[in-house]
């Protein structure tokens, strides 16, 4: 049987295991440091997503400033380092307008590549 010949190997340092079947570590020291390894690239990714959505934010918050909203066009926002695929909800108002937001600030795509910021307002 092919099964029975698969020579198990330890998940953090590749040496053979021997023992029971549903081994998969040699030892606790491999287990730790294959469990934190992966808790160490699981946290870099929320964190770059994290930023990411913060940077978003910051951009928007310094184009509506002080107004209630404000036009941009789009090249100006990407130029300014701002991610569209990165964002924390949609809203959709009653024309069927699809807002994009990062946590309060938002905007809708208008046309010819024009974005008109919004700052939403208490919920
Ligand atoms: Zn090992």
């Amino acid at each position: 049987m092919e099964a029975t010949k698969t020579k198990k190997e330890c998940l953090a340092c590749a040496k053979g295991l021997h023992g029971r079947a549903d081994k998969k570590f040699c030892n606790d020291y491999c287990r730790n440091a294959y469990n934190n390894n992966l808790k160490s690239a699981n946290s870099t990714i929320v964190r770059n997503i994290n930023n990411a959505l913060l940077k978003n934010r910051r951009i928007l918050e310094t184009i509506v400033g002080n107004e209630e909203m404000q036009k941009i066009s789009k090249d100006k926002l990407l130029h300014q380092g701002f991610q569209t695929k990165y964002i924390t909800h949609t809203y959709t108002n009653k024309k069927g307008n699809v807002y994009f937001f990062c946590y309060e600030y938002g905007y809708l795509p208008l046309e010819h590549d024009v974005f008109l910021v919004v700052k939403r307002k208490q919920e």
